[in-house]
């Protein structure tokens, strides 16, 4: 998984802006990190390993010059973790009246189907690691005349998910797939035009949402005009499905709870999910606690809805660095670093502890047998969400199909899965319940078009895939 950024300033070099946008979308992604500008004459790149702080220096981003360029932040879902793939990704690309070519960027979130793309580059093959280096592949072998061209032409080729930002010349394209399944919004603040996987990329900026790029849209930002012009993808493989589909889990989990999608902000859209998990699962209970960060919003909303008093009764480290934690072998030992449970709050109370999902379980498992330790006396756990059971394909590592998914193991018997957990009780949200959570949160964008479950990828829950991967 990935967030990508782009941004066009009137005047000014961008690569400040990048770095914010960029450090904004770090909950996405902290493999590594890159930033390209372009001054129109001129192209500056910079990647590097780890999270964005670490990535760059101010040296380095000092050296960058140019009002336009794109960011990317990089989980690696496909391809090995080294420098070599970090995006953006470099091509060149060439037309009879500049035969000499000129560089794009593109920063990619999503996952290409590879299989046809492997025959049409056999050369490709050994040194491809990342799935994006196709998508350059094509922009710079289309022999079309205009680079809009070449992104069209890599378009009528691509399957699988992806929100792209490129960047060419002096000009910015964010290209969504026909399936919307990656998010990818635009923004603006006075003096530059933006576009970000998520609205909570312009806040530091002082800019706001203006719109989402459609499925099945490029939006091509330039300084001259200082605008936004939106094209139509014109032809795409026949197995792409022309029709909004997107990833139910961004809204679970993924989306920062300050960004604002489908024209509702996050955080509201899950504290509905635990109101909606207090209809399905109406326990009685003497406290309700949310395991951090993801699981709060829920713990408020099931609070809320049942009058059990919602409490702070786990706190997380923002110290335990993920090198530090991968380096302890005994991975229980991990989530002692990680969360600290505050006894006086659970002790001889009948427990609900809420988390946002569970995946592998081991959270779970372990939250669980802290909060016993500390006194619990009875623990029920309720995930906003249903049950992950089957793999992603399309970009997502959280149910990676390395990863064991807990659910799956047990074929979706809850009781058993309950029974492996350790706990006195487990309930999902529904799929249908997650649905409704989210359309029933009123919209903080005015007349925002109404939804329904027929625009969410929901595959690795139901084993439904509609997109090719
Ligand atoms: Fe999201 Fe799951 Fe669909 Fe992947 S399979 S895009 S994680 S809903
Ligand atoms: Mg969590």
């Amino acid at each position: 998984m990935c967030g990508v950024v782009g941004i066009v300033r009137q005047k000014g070099n961008v690569a400040p802006d990048l770095y914010v946008g960029t450090i904004k979308l770090q909950h996405r992604a902290h493999d590594m990190a890159g930033i390209a500008t372009s001054d129109g004459e001129r192209t500056y790149l910079e990647r590097g390993m780890g999270e964005v702080a670490v990535a760059f220096s101010k040296d380095k981003l000092l050296r960058m010059k140019g009002s336009v360029g794109i960011g990317h932040v990089r989980w690696t879902t496909v391809g090995d973790v080294n420098i070599e793939n970090a995006h953006p990704i470099a091509g060149i690309f060439q037309t009879k009246q500049c035969p000499k070519g000129k560089k794009f960027y593109i920063g990619h979130n999503g996952q290409i189907a590879q299989d046809e793309l492997k025959k049409k580059f056999p050369h490709y093959k050994s040194d491809v690691t990342t799935d994006t280096k196709f998508i350059a592949a094509l922009i710079a072998t289309s022999d079309k005349e205009t680079f809009e061209d070449a992104l069209q032409y890599a378009c009528s080729i691509l399957k699988g998910t992806y929100s792209l930002v490129v960047l060419y010349d002096d000009a910015v394209y964010a290209v969504r797939d026909t399936t919307g399944n990656r998010p990818l919004v635009l923004g603006k603040n006075g003096g530059a035009l933006m576009v970000a996987s998520e609205s909570v990329a312009f806040n530091p900026l002082g800019g706001h949402c203006v719109d989402e790029v459609h499925p099945g849209e490029m939006v091509k930002i330039t300084r001259d005009p200082f605008d936004f012009q939106r094209i139509p993808i014109k032809t795409v493989p026949d197995e792409m499905p022309r029709r909004l589909t997107f990833c139910l889990f961004e809204m679970i989990y993924l989306l920062h709870p300050a960004s604002i999608f489908f024209g509702r902000t996050v955080q509201m859209v899950r504290e509905r999910m635990g109101v909606q998990l207090y209809k399905e699962h109406p326990l009685d209970a003497d406290v309700v606690i949310g395991v951090p960060d993801s699981g709060l919003a829920a713990a408020r909303g099931y609070g809320r809805a049942s009058g059990i008093p919602k409490e702070t009764g786990i706190i997380r480290s923002h110290y335990s660095g993920r090198v530090f934690i991968d380096a302890v072998a005994d991975r229980a030992e991990k989530h002692r670093i990680k969360h600290d449970v505050i006894g006086q709050v659970i002790a001889d109370k009948r427990v609900v502890v809420i988390d946002d999902s569970i995946v592998e379980g081991l959270t779970s498992i372990k939250i669980v047998k802290l909060l016993r330790e500390n006194g619990a006396k009875e623990v029920y756990l309720l995930a906003s969400s249903p049950p992950p059971i089957t793999p992603c394909h399309y970009g997502v590592p959280t149910a990676l199909s390395q990863r064991r998914l807990i659910a799956a193991d047990h074929s979706g018997n809850v009781e058993a899965i309950r029974k492996e957990i350790g706990a006195d009780y487990l309930g999902y949200l529904s799929i249908e319940g997650t649905i409704r959570a989210i359309v029933d949160t009123p919209p903080c964008i005015p007349d925002y078009p109404q939804i329904s479950e027929k625009d969410f990828c929901m595959a690795c829950f139901n084993g439904k895939y509609t997109i090719p991967f």
